[in-house]
């Protein structure tokens, strides 16, 4: 499709301009997505500060940010029109992250540690614009139920999908979750759904951990707010009340806590699986007590985006097993999505997660 679009180009840190630029020219594998929500994520922020550099070769700007997407195909490319799989007016969920399906990883299916990898607002221009391209292989029709708002964050749910999954969490079990951000609390969803007893719920703010509550876990655990009434000063305490001595058996953290990641250890039993998630300090360590957990016999596990579980994400969804339009609590537009970022960076008072619609 010819012409220009508005986008918001990233420069270098705490820069960003609404631009007009070339709609993406799509090749023969590609379809044009028509943006219609964006989701800013934890990452996107941390570009935007200049906390981490972008993906693109040099590191740098200009880039169009923006990876947690929804919209309507506008364009199908010669490939996937051929085999008749996608039509303008499509409704879709994209997965950014398009692997090169061709160094050792991809060649055994682990598409999350492909070395190669192709991702649009990381590496590539993403969908803080008007428009966006993606391989076919990449996007996802979403049911007529589904919003464009909640198949923006299906990105961060198949994150939490495969966390979940390698939780593996079988019926009656005790879960503890630390971190009810938006991904912790669809973990709570995901977790209950697959049949756990309990779940707890460990965090320092009691707006989230009260959302975290309604959508199904069944106690809060405020460490930090003594005014709170979830408030408890010792989380391994609380477990042992809550589990008669036992301890948790599973823990998931989806929280970048250095204190997170060591209680996880302590509140979990003897036979538990423990599933590090969230993104900590490139130097930030987890000191495993050796013996101790030998003995108990653990399993420590790290989880890394969202190979093959989007069908599993969008079904989650559209069978109404997980709920997401509680969790979007901002929504900008496209021009302020620089101001939604800045916004979104303070985690506080009722934020959850930002969304920029276009
Ligand atoms: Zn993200
Ligand atoms: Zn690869």
């Amino acid at each position: 499709m010819e012409g220009k679009m508005r986008a918001q180009v990233f420069y270098e840190a705490e820069v960003m301009k609404l631009e007009m630029i070339d709609i993406p020219k799509i090749s023969d594998n590609e379809v044009l997505v028509r943006v219609k929500a964006t989701g800013i994520c934890g990452s996107d922020i941390s570009y935007y500060y200049g906390h981490s550099p972008v993906g693109t070769a040099d590191g740098k700007g200009p880039l169009v940010l923006g990876h947690e997407f929804s919209g309507e195909i506008v364009e199908v490319g010669a490939l996937p029109a051929s085999l008749g799989l996608f039509k303008p007016g499509d409704r879709v969920t994209c997965n950014p992250v398009m692997q090169c399906n061709a160094c050792p990883a991809c060649a055994e299916g682990k598409f999350n540690i492909c070395s190669n990898m192709v991702v649009p607002g990381v590496t590539v221009n993403g969908a803080f614009a008007e428009y966006c391209k993606l391989n076919y292989t990449h996007v996802y029709k979403i049911p007529d139920s589904m919003t464009f708002e909640d198949a923006a964050i299906i990105e961060p749910l198949a994150c939490g999908t495969y966390g979940v999954k390698k939780l593996e969490v079988k019926p009656g079990e005790f879960v503890v979750v630390f971190g009810p951000g938006p991904i912790g609390i669809m973990m709570v969803q995901l977790i209950k759904a697959s049949g756990a007893g309990k779940v707890a719920v460990v965090g320092t703010r009691d707006y989230p951990l009260n959302v975290a509550l309604e959508h199904g876990a069944d106690y809060a655990i405020n460490v930090k707010d003594t005014a709170s009434p979830n408030y408890s000063a010792d989380v391994n305490q609380r477990i042992a009340e809550l589990t008669n001595g036992k301890m948790a058996d599973k823990v998931i953290v989806p929280t970048n806590s250095k204190q997170a990641l060591q209680d996880a250890l302590t509140v979990s039993g003897a036979g538990a699986t423990i599933v590090y998630f969230g993104l900590p300090g490139a130097d930030d360590k987890i000191e495993v007590p050796a013996l101790q957990t030998i003995q108990s016999d653990k399993t420590i596990k790290f989880a890394w985006l969202a190979p093959l579980v989007w069908p599993t994400a969008i079904s989650a969804v559209g069978n109404g097993l997980v709920k997401l339009d509680k969790l979007v609590t901002h929504r900008f537009s496209l021009e302020d999505a620089e101001k939604g970022i800045q916004f979104m960076k303070v985690g506080k008072g009722d934020k959850l997660k930002g969304l920029v619609v276009i």
